[in-house]
């Protein structure tokens, strides 16, 4: 099962994309009808309701007169308190049971117009943002019959754009014709989520040739996106954006590799199944190379996650916080970010192995290849801190 978020001001064009998803197959779920359905005549919600509003918020025929209501939690933080008090459990509820009778192969769409803004995004394996210009939402709701003020008015209560691009996975241009976007949709579903659904279910990570790239600026960014889901997923844990990508200017492979610190390997053990179901499964036990004569190779343990998503590579690596491979990977990253030229030296040797390597499917070999420089930068790093960081 994919879990697939989508979300976009008001006009954007979200209904119409929650609409293409449903065509491919989607189960969509639509957090504004359940919003409706949760307080219909005849239920519970719209008992609690008039109990607590009064009898004036229902119309002539019984049901719920949202206008009425409106203006008695307009501005009313207390009132507002309790309406939700009411609603939002029920709608998680009925959200939950929708999910539980999906079958064990859908994907799911929650169609939440307040995903951001509640700050939903890491409860996701996925994140698509429609967007349109404010000029086009506008013209668009007017032809729907919803008045420039009152949309503007809407508008203006949302999240804002730049907090939109921070949760997006997929952003989602509807700026132009509606064929346009869908297309987008048919791509995305073709190309991305019919796999990462399959690669979740059956515990397949994404791979890919170990392909070294210039540094992309949008790594930080998507790293930050990735590591909400983690640290959802892992109750909270520590979790540190590390390996190349973490390091502002550096060329690499396009892997996001993250660290999540844990008390012991059997701690990791037990988390085990709640990553892979958001998305990151187990490889193994695995060994990283032991940095310091002298250390037990236990304490070089780490249990190896990585990411389903055939968009983004990932791999999490679960390691004891605080441990001798936890500290050596952050003060690596950390030297690196502070030495231009060890940054030069390091991105040079990484285009020259991935040349010599190419047809290495898991990067095995060009790991390998890279261990004697790695080995002498150990010391050039561990002389980094013994000198104030100052190098
Ligand atoms: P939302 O659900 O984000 O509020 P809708 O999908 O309902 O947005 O779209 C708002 C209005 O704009 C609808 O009337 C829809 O038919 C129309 N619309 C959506 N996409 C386009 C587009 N690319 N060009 C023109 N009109 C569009």
């Amino acid at each position: 099962m994919l879990r697939v978020g989508l979300s976009g001001g008001i006009g954007s064009g979200k209904s119409t994309v929650a609409g293409r998803f449903a065509e491919h197959g989607a189960v969509v779920i639509d957090a504004d009808r359940l919003a409706r359905e949760v307080v219909e005549p005849g239920t519970d919600g719209l008992r609690e309701v008039v109990e607590a509003f009064g009898a004036d918020v229902l119309g002539p025929d019984g049901a719920l007169d949202r206008p009425a209501l409106a203006a008695k939690v307009f501005g009313d933080e207390r009132a507002l308190a309790t309406l939700n008090g009411i609603t939002h459990p029920r709608i998680a509820a009925r959200t939950g049971e929708l999910i539980a009778a999906a079958p064990e192969d859908a994907i799911i769409v929650h169609d939440v117009p307040l995903l951001v803004e509640k700050d939903m995004a890491p409860l996701y394996h996925l994140v698509v943002i429609v967007h349109a210009d404010l000029d086009q939402r506008l013209a668009r709701l007017r032809d729907r019959g919803l008045p420039e003020d009152d949309a503007r008015r809407r508008i203006a209560a949302q999240a804002d754009d730049g907090r939109r691009r921070a949760v997006a996975d997929v952003w989602l241009d509807n700026s132009g014709t509606p064929d346009l976007v869908l297309a987008q949709v048919d791509a995305l579903w073709a190309d991305r989520l019919v796999r990462y659904e399959s690669n979740v279910r059956l515990r397949r990570y994404a791979s890919g040739a170990p392909v070294v790239v210039p540094y992309d600026a949008t790594w930080p960014a998507q790293a930050a996106r990735v590591a909400a889901r983690i640290r959802l997923a892992a109750g909270g844990r520590a979790v540190e954006h590390i390996g190349s990508t973490s390091v502002p200017g550096l060329a690499a492979k396009d892997v996001l590799d993250f660290q999540l610190g844990v008390r012991s390997l059997d701690e990791a053990a037990e988390l085990e199944e709640a990553l892979a179901q958001a998305g990151f499964p187990l490889l193994g036990v695995a060994e990283d190379t032991v940095r310091h004569e002298g250390d037990a190779p236990e304490d070089w343990h780490k249990r190896l996650h990585a990411g389903t998503d055939p968009g983004r590579r990932v791999n999490l690596h679960v390691r004891v916080e605080g441990g001798p491979a936890w500290t050596w990977a952050i003060r690596f990253r950390d030297w690196l970010r502070a030495d231009a030229a060890a940054r030069e030296e390091y991105a040079a040797l990484k285009l020259e192995l991935a040349r010599a390597h190419r047809g290495d499917a898991d990067g095995f070999a060009y790991g390998e290849a890279k261990e004697p420089w790695m080995a002498a930068a150990t010391a050039r790093v561990d002389a980094f801190y013994r000198d104030g960081q100052t190098s």
